[in-house]
């Protein structure tokens, strides 16, 4: 007999929810949710005993609707498309699932930055092209990884991450974040400094991993750009507002920055696309090899999807059975 209701989200195009099912047990009433639009949600969730939520925004609207909700769980590290603070005016705690994918992210990010220091794309293309590609000057002027500076922006589990596969591959590594404990740099052996021109001044590569807030959104802006070592890279595997799109176009342009590896855009997918991504998507010859995007999946892979999902549903059932909500982000 079900004592408890929990609602889902869609994720992806997929509809199996058996691993949360198993995870919440047998007095959970599992339900999907497949609506996307606020108001038919909150008309559909009023008797939710918590909520799982993976891409679908839950604005105050939903929020409010919710009779007896004992937690929203977020699906992931973000938690941007829930509106905490309407959250914790109803009391709910919002909880995310911190942990699942740092290391995930972090590769994939680290992904990037080879692909482009390397050539990856070009010499790929040009050795497919013909045996006329068949040249290790064929990517052009590449320079060598080991010595250069890694510039992170957010020095939290991912950027730390980020921080230790740099070392190990003889990068020198500065962060900024303003809002780590003093000494963490010290404990992972980086230097650290305290404002954003500082940091891009000497950075042959720069990667972010802030969050998404109202301070963070837009950061990597014209200016950001402007005060980059001529020649880097840009790395974004955080949130897509969080880096101007037509402002990475306009420093792709000018040479400013050589490449960039982007797994977040603004829009998921994004519709209409960017000038820059249209551009690319066309082939223009300006942006060729100094691109790649990815459809926000420096997350994923079978097991940190898994440990996602059992996370997530572990939350949910803790918050049920009454104990402190983990990973509380709002209360
Ligand atoms: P975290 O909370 O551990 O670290 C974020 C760090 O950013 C914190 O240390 C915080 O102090 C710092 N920060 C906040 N505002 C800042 C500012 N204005 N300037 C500099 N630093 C600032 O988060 P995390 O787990 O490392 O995740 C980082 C980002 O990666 C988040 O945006 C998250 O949503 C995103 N993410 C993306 C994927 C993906 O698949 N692409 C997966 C997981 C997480």
């Amino acid at each position: 007999m079900a004592k408890h209701t929990v609602y889902i989200t869609q994720h992806g195009d997929k509809d199996d929810i058996s691993v949360e099912a198993e995870t919440l047990g047998d007095d959970v009433d599992l339900r999907l949710l497949r609506a996307t639009d606020p108001a038919e949600i909150a008309s559909i969730v009023q008797d939710a005993d918590a909520l799982l939520v993976w891409r679908t925004p839950m604005p105050a609207s939903v929020i409010e609707a919710l009779r007896r909700c004992k937690v929203i769980v977020r699906c992931g590290v973000g938690f941007d498309i829930v509106d905490i603070h309407a959250a914790r005016e109803s009391g709910i705690p919002v909880c995310n699932v911190p942990d699942y994918g740092t290391d995930d992210v972090a590769d994939h990010a680290f992904g990037l930055i080879l692909a482009l220091r390397r050539g990856l794309l070009a010499f790929s293309d040009l050795v497919r092209g013909g045996n006329e590609g068949w040249g290790y000057e064929a990517a052009g002027r590449l320079s060598r990884l080991t010595g250069q500076t890694l510039a992170i922006v957010g020095f939290g589990r991912i950027g730390t991450a980020v921080a230790l596969r740099a070392k190990a591959f003889g990068m020198r590594v500065v962060v900024y974040d303003p809002y780590v404990p003093r000494g963490q740099e010290k404990a992972i052996g980086v230097e650290r400094v305290w404002s954003l021109p500082d940091l891009l001044g000497q950075a042959d590569v720069v990667s972010l991993h802030t969050p998404l807030t109202p301070e963070t959104r837009g950061l990597a802006d014209a200016a950001f750009f402007n005060a980059l070592k001529p020649g880097a890279l840009v790395i974004n595997t955080s949130r897509g507002r969080v880096l101007d799109v037509d402002a990475l176009e306009a420093a792709l342009r000018s040479g400013r920055v050589l490449a960039a590896g982007l797994d977040v855009l603004p829009t998921e997918p994004p519709n209409p696309a960017p000038a820059l991504l249209q551009a690319w998507r066309d082939g223009e010859e300006w942006i060729k090899h100094r691109l790649i995007v990815t459809p926000h999946a420096a997350f994923y892979n079978e097991e940190s999807y898994r440990e996602m999902r059992v996370k997530a549903a572990q939350t949910a059932r803790e918050a049920l059975d009454g104990l402190p909500p983990r990973n509380c982000v709002n209360l």
